[in-house]
């Protein structure tokens, strides 16, 4: 280690910015505008994290992060801000329901075609967790009075105390368990799925997939990142995986002896150093001295999910002259879900498809030609025949990725929530944590990584400006 610092360049600045991510790239953008010097160290050979636009065989798609919803002020903000447009989802015609028969049900409106028992029963939870999510709210749901009894519950066993149909547990498992935090609904708690519905407002904003999946970027999101680091220029460095990070200042207000970063080919000396990375990655960075106890437990109970994002593109949408727009849901399914994806003035059609948590172990389990057989005749039966002849099939496998490991986010395992989540944000020393694992509103979303961006800078920034004010009378620097 030693011999490779020695062949590093080595650079000051205010503020060292760990991953340029969506995160990462906002609080060096704010840091920047409010006059502070900053250094942005990216493992990768590009930004943008977890969003990434990518050709496929002359197929453009979209490979990780894309929807907008309207409550996402802060990425709806920030997209005015870089000048970038945006575009809606094809949402015309009907979807289809696959219930526990296997048997595909069209239907229109925002109810899934079932049984007026399981139609009650599935309003009736909604409106149960609706109550719990404004009780709790998305910045501190641990201090809900009951944070402990909904944080030592499987989402999984506490929708079968609520409720007695099957069919109805299962649903509104769905929109958390595969849908959200992509793992099965026994391995997170009740707590987690309230906070996760809280991020975006209400249950019933997390249920209503024309709010959730409302809108796309022109040019992919991942054109946010890059907006950003070109603006930022040479202060983003790729190529640049973060190895060490040496920090001082633990004892008391005063952190201006800051830290030094390591990279591997750059080491930044800096007052500050913003850690934005996703917590299942925090520990692939050596600290000098170790994080405290609390947070080396903490980050031991945080993980990502798993979640096969398919990408499947036709000669046109053929969805569209039968009158379906391409939407489908089943819990049973293999491909749980299946939404219209097709780009920006393409003429050809594309599907998107997700297969999540377990289904997703099964299908990792297969020969890559027999796991794109049994996912296209999951989407075709939603969509008819048509759907098993792509031109372009593409899997989208952040779990292979070193600089991820999952998707789309990170979350706590049961109990873990009440029990940690009131310090994830809180800073250690110099060191500030970044990610939109970790934000209240906009959790495990752009919109989230954005606002935990904004914030950190705020925080970072005023602490900076009391550092310069205080120096002339011998309390800073
Ligand atoms: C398949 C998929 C679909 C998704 N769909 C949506 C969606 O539709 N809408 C939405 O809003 N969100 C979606 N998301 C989530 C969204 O993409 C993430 O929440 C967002 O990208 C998180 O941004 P971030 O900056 O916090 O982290 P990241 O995007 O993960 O960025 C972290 C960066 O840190 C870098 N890094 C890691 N370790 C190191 C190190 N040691 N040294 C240097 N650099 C390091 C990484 O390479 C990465 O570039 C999706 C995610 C996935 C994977």
């Amino acid at each position: 280690m030693q011999h490779q610092e020695d062949h590093v360049k080595t650079i000051d600045r205010d503020v060292v910015i760990i991953g340029a991510g969506p995160s990462g790239l906002t609080a060096a953008r704010e840091l920047r505008k409010a006059g502070h010097s900053v250094a942005v160290l990216e493992a990768r050979d590009r930004v943008g994290g977890r969003t990434h636009t990518n050709v496929i065989e002359g197929a453009v798609f979209e490979v990780g992060g894309q929807w907008v919803s309207p409550d996402q002020t802060a990425l709806i903000g920030l997209l005015d801000e870089l000048g970038l447009q945006t575009f809606s989802r094809y949402r015309e015609g009907d979807s289809v329901y696959i219930g526990p028969d296997g048997e595909p049900i069209r239907y229109s409106g925002e109810m899934f075609p079932v049984s007026d028992y399981t139609r009650e029963e599935m309003e009736r939870l909604i409106v149960i967790l609706d109550r719990l999510v404004d009780e709790a709210g998305p910045e501190a749901p641990w201090n809900h009075p009951d944070a402990r009894a909904l944080d030592t519950i499987s989402f999984h066993h506490w929708l079968r105390q609520q409720s007695d149909d099957e069919e109805a547990c299962d649903n509104i498992g769905l929109f958390i368990a595969g849908g959200m935090l992509t793992k099965p609904a026994h391995s997170f708690s009740t707590l987690q799925a309230v906070l996760m519905a809280a991020t975006a407002g209400s249950f019933s904003n997390l249920v209503d997939e024309d709010f959730i999946l409302d809108k796309r970027v022109v040019g992919g999101m991942q054109s946010v990142s890059e907006r950003m680091a070109d603006e930022l220029g040479e202060d983003v460095i790729l190529s640049s995986p973060v190895r060490t990070l040496r920090w001082s200042g633990m004892d008391g207000p005063d952190t201006t002896e800051g830290v030094t970063v390591v990279s591997d080919t750059t080491t930044v000396r800096a007052r500050y150093a913003v850690v934005a990375v996703p917590p299942n990655l925090y520990s692939r960075i050596s600290y000098d001295p170790p994080l405290p106890r609390r947070q080396h437990q903490m980050h031991q109970h945080q993980s990502l999910g798993l979640v096969i994002k398919v990408h499947a593109v036709y000669t046109t949408p053929f969805w569209r002259e039968e009158g379906l727009s391409g939407t489908g849901f089943s819990a049973g399914s293999i491909v749980q879900e299946v939404y219209d994806n097709s780009n920006f003035e393409d003429p050809r059609g594309t599907l998107v498809g997700f297969v999540s948590d377990e289904k997703a172990d099964a299908m990792f389990e297969l020969a890559p030609h027999e796991r794109r057989e049994r996912i296209l005749a999951a989407i075709a039966n939603f969509l008819g025949p048509k759907a098993l002849e792509p031109e372009v099939y593409y899997e989208s496998d952040w779990a292979s990725e070193e600089w991820t490991r999952g998707a789309y986010a990170s979350s706590y395992d049961l109990g873990g929530l009440h029990r940690y989540g009131r310090d994830q944000r809180t800073p250690v020393g110099p060191i500030h944590w970044s990610c939109s694992d970790i934000a209240a509103e906009g959790y495990q979303h752009v919109d989230g990584a954005i606002r935990m961006g904004q914030r950190t800078a705020v925080e970072i920034g005023r602490a900076l400006s009391a550092g310069v004010q205080a120096a002339p009378t011998g309390r800073g620097a």
